[in-house]
């Protein structure tokens, strides 16, 4: 089993980005309104997720680490309409596998603290009744140096951890994130489910501020955000952020949907920042395509790429009128 782990490592496990990914998205799942990660090094040498959610009993918290440990899926019939964002049951047994890993948890009513080296158990011992979890991740592919050789530079780590923080955060507004990097902080938001408050924090207040918000509906979809005007734009696609019923996506024909809309205003080689959610029935969103890779299978594409064309122009005219 301890060698199935490290072989899953490999893929669950690419980068201290996929690392913050699964720890938060966890901490996600259990229900947290709170969420801080400290990073050092661009959590090569440490990363640590403290969450408020549920926490873990004694006997879940050991459970946790062995692989299919999942709580998630009850019936086969889950697999076609997934809502929680873990389902593989496999991401901290693989993480244990290349790192050292504490892991102090408590339900409310007891806790537990874990030591874990290359998932091999060190320490078990009762832990503080704090509810929410606490994991800190450190030395990373100490025991696989062959993946440590492929990790770039601290910047370009630190990016991929940024971009997904910011991310969680703009698909999460309910959620108050903290993300440090040793020892400064480098976003907050407040967790009272205001978009623009998340933009502020990812984009500067000034930025934020010209951001319009907008919202459309169709038979099927519903669609909703934020759009910065044609004078406010970037060199990137980075900054057009997608969700499908909260779970972010990169949608190539949505992407150009919104560009295209922007282009009838302002033919230039530029896009714009945009948040935009898009809400539809479970059913006509097939998550199963390729969960890894964001990818996903619309159903009645042509009528949302109508819908997101017709609505981003819109809110557009209204406001250059
Ligand atoms: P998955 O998320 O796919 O179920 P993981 O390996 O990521 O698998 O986690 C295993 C299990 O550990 C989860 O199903 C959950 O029950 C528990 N767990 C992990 N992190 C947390 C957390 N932050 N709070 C509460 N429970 C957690
Ligand atoms: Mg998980």
């Amino acid at each position: 089993e301890w060698l199935s782990n490290k072989i899953a490592a490999g893929e669950v496990v690419e980068r201290p980005a996929s690392v913050v990914k699964e720890l938060v998205e966890n901490a996600i799942d259990a229900g947290s309104t709170s969420i801080d990660v400290f990073l050092l090094e661009a959590g090569l040498t440490s990363i640590q997720v403290i969450d408020n959610g549920s926490g873990m009993d004694e006997e879940d918290a050991l459970k946790s680490f062995s692989r299919h440990a999942t709580s998630k899926i009850y019936q086969e019939h889950d697999l076609f309409r997934i809502r929680t964002l873990g389902f593989r049951g496999e991401a901290l047994a693989s993480i244990a596998s290349v790192s050292k890993m504490t892991v102090i948890t408590s339900d409310g009513e007891s806790g537990t603290y874990v030591e874990l080296e290359g998932g091999h158990m060190m320490t078990h011992k009762p832990g503080p009744l704090r509810k929410g979890t606490d994991i800190t991740v450190s030395q990373l592919f100490f025991n696989t140096p062959a993946r440590l050789k492929y990790m770039k530079t601290i910047q370009t780590e630190l990016g991929h951890t940024i971009d997904l923080i910011n991310r969680l955060a703009l698909g999460n507004p309910q959620i108050a994130f903290r993300l440090l990097h040793n020892g400064q902080q480098l976003l907050q938001t407040n967790g009272r489910g205001d978009v623009q408050q998340v933009l502020a924090a990812i984009y500067g207040v000034h930025n934020a501020k010209k951001m319009v918000s907008f919202q459309g509906e169709s038979h099927d979809y519903k669609v909703s955000g934020f759009l910065s005007l044609p004078e406010i734009t970037r060199a990137s696609k980075n900054y057009m952020t997608i969700f499908v019923n909260g779970r972010w996506v990169k949608h190539y024909l949505v992407q150009k949907t919104i560009v295209d809309s922007y282009h009838t205003y302002l033919p230039i080689e530029r896009f714009p920042i945009v948040v935009l959610y898009i809400e539809g029935d479970p059913y006509l969103t097939d998550v199963n395509v390729h969960p890894a890779k964001h990818q996903i299978r619309l159903s009645k594409e042509p009528e949302l790429l109508t819908l997101i064309g017709e609505t981003i122009r819109g809110a557009i005219r209204s406001v250059m009128r």
